[in-house]
């Protein structure tokens, strides 16, 4: 028996097994992406996306590779000189890191964790704001009434949201980012190889002015293809099939969210009867609803992996500096309820026997 809590690659959804059979009977996977097979595959994958997401109809989908190539799009095709980059972990730093290499002025602002990022040296007039939605390395999230300030605050500039571990888990306010995108082997449940990434009206404005068309990955040829039901180059079929499929079955997003916290609440409420583990972030609103980050001495956190593993517990690694201080854990959609009940219990037994 095996639980599966590492928050990327993450637990699979136990159907996506049966989606691919199904693609191989199809032999979709086999049809080239200029078709027509494929082109009514992508134009209603992207439909199913909007509806069970809630996205907005005005808000276009593209798909990509992974969410570090997402890094590098932005860069070179919505950003001409400075953007500005918040963050108090190790992905939000190196989405700083690779801009900073195409656009040496790109601008960093860290935080600690228990927060909101600061916006007081931020020009009014920046071309972008970054921000990681979902900090998967500590379980720090970006508070929704900060992210509807942001948005008030700088109505002429464009912000980003890396939301690899939390898109579709969240019921997110789509109008509060201009440009969203995620990897789909954490939130989504699929196998890692590609990356969606969901544009607002204002970004695609924006990389029109911009008109940079130098790299294969220059968002408007990836855009102008897109519109085309089409790919820039041929795309992972096999993860947008599993996706088509995925996006019929769930239940929509918002039932997913509240699910999803209340697991959080219970496994919070559990937490707070542990002796030897507490949460790494404090409060409530900066706490992720998808990826919980716990601490510990650290010949707890290192006991505690062993027994995990003894027992079949697949947890996270701490990661960067938490790196033997935390343990992670994810809360994805496709992780079953009775797996978290195992999991508090599991943690309830290991915190008195140890
Ligand atoms: C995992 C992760 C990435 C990198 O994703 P890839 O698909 O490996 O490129 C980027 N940002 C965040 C927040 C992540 O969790």
């Amino acid at each position: 028996m095996h639980y599966n809590f590492y928050p990327g690659p993450s637990k699979i959804y136990p159907q996506v097994g049966g989606y691919f059979q199904e693609a191989m009977a199809l032999g979709i996977l086999e049809r080239n992406h200029r078709s027509e097979a494929f082109q009514e595959l992508f134009s209603t994958t992207k439909s199913l996306l909007k509806s069970k997401l809630n996205i907005p109809l005005d808000y276009e989908i593209v798909v990509v590779s992974s969410a570090t190539e997402c890094w590098e799009i932005i860069t070179q095709s919505f950003i001409q000189h400075e953007s500005y980059h918040f963050f108090n972990g190790a992905f939000g730093e190196k989405w700083w890191n690779y801009t900073q290499k195409i656009h040496p002025e790109a601008k960093k602002v860290s935080c600690r964790l228990d927060e909101n990022p600061s916006l007081q040296m931020v020009d009014k007039n920046a071309e972008l704001l970054a921000f990681t939605h979902n900090e998967t390395s500590n379980g720090a999230v970006i508070a929704e009434s900060f992210q509807k300030l942001v948005r008030s605050q700088f109505p002429n500039s464009l912000i980003a949201y890396d939301a690899t571990s939390s898109m579709a888990g969240y019921e997110f306010d789509w109008d509060s980012g201009d440009i969203w995108y995620a990897s789909v082997q954490k939130c989504f449940g699929l196998p890692a190889g590609m990356a969606l990434m969901i544009v607002g009206p204002k970004a695609i404005r924006r990389a029109k002015e911009v008109d940079e068309r130098d790299h294969y990955n220059s968002f408007n040829f990836i855009l102008k293809n897109a519109l085309n039901n089409q790919t820039h180059h041929t795309p992972n079929i096999a993860n947008i099939f599993l996706l088509n499929r995925l996006m019929q079955n769930v239940e929509n997003i918002s039932a997913i969210h509240k699910n999803l916290k209340k697991r959080k609440e219970q496994l919070y409420r559990g937490l707070s009867k542990l002796e030897k583990l507490s949460p790494l972030i404090q409060f409530d609103k900066f706490q992720s609803d998808t990826v919980f980050c716990l601490k510990g001495e650290k010949e707890v956190i290192l006991k505690l992996k062993e027994e995990a593993e003894k027992e079949g517990f697949i947890l996270g690694n701490g990661y960067g500096e938490w790196k033997e201080t935390t343990i992670r854990i994810a809360n994805f959609p496709a992780i079953s309820n009775q797996d978290y009940i195992d999991l508090i219990n599991f943690l309830l037994r290991f915190d008195k026997m140890n």
